[in-house]
């Protein structure tokens, strides 16, 4: 049976002994490295396995692009690489253990072809903002400075809470989409910069109608 991952010891204890398996009480011989630990083909299986599925469930609730998603892109790619080279190597030829590796390789590939079909777009578009609850509607014309498939990042002149919710409505076709503002901070202008999510419009942008990006390997 495969341990469940249990959190990596820290820098001080891995580097006390850094040609051992960082995971635990293991010390058993490095194959790979994840995140700067060096780990043992089994501490590599079930500590790469844990780490894909927390983060892509953390990146499910996500509104858009994050220095978050580029650091799972780096795990996806590191994962991968680690995974191919070690199935290659005769010492993890069990049946056991390369099939493992395989599912390590197909998940990260799946999960690095999911983040490219909802990736962080550079773009404006003209929308109006407004907040339609009783005692506190207002509305604004604005523009997205940036789009996802689940929500956008726009400016917004009116305070609004985090957790406030505003309704979206694009300028060139009219359509509207409740949303929930995911966060609110000020940008180098000095301008309020929201992000928000969608909470019934799950293509608002239209994003299923334009190109399928290539599939690159890993
Ligand atoms: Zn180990």
């Amino acid at each position: 049976m495969a341990m469940r991952a249990q959190p990596l010891t820290t820098n001080s204890e891995a580097s006390a002994d850094a040609h051992r398996c960082s995971f635990a009480s293991c010390h058993g011989e490095v194959a790979a490295e994840l995140g700067a630990k060096p780990l043992c083909v089994e501490h590599f299986l079930t500590v790469s396995i844990d780490e894909l599925e927390t983060r892509s469930r953390k990146l499910k609730d996500q509104a858009f692009e994050s220095s978050e998603t580029t650091a799972f892109r780096d795990l996806l790619s590191s994962c991968a690489q680690q995974a191919h080279r070690l199935s290659e190597d005769e010492r993890n030829a069990d049946t056991r253990t390369k099939a493992r590796l395989l599912d390590i390789l197909l998940r990260a590939s799946q999960l690095s072809q999911s983040l490219r079909r909802s990736p962080r777009v550079e773009s404006a578009v003209s929308i109006y903002v407004r907040r339609e609850e009783s005692g506190r509607m207002w509305e604004e014309e604005t523009w997205t400075s940036t789009l996802s498939r689940h929500g956008a990042g726009l400016i917004c002149r009116h305070l609004v809470e985090k957790g406030g919710l505003v309704i979206l409505c694009r300028k060139d076709k009219g359509e509207r989409a409740r949303a929930r503002v995911v966060y609110c901070h000020y940008d180098e202008q000095g301008r309020r910069q929201i992000g928000v999510e969608f909470l019934d419009r799950p293509d608002f942008w239209d994003f299923a109608k334009q190109q399928p990006v290539n599939a690159e390997p890993v």
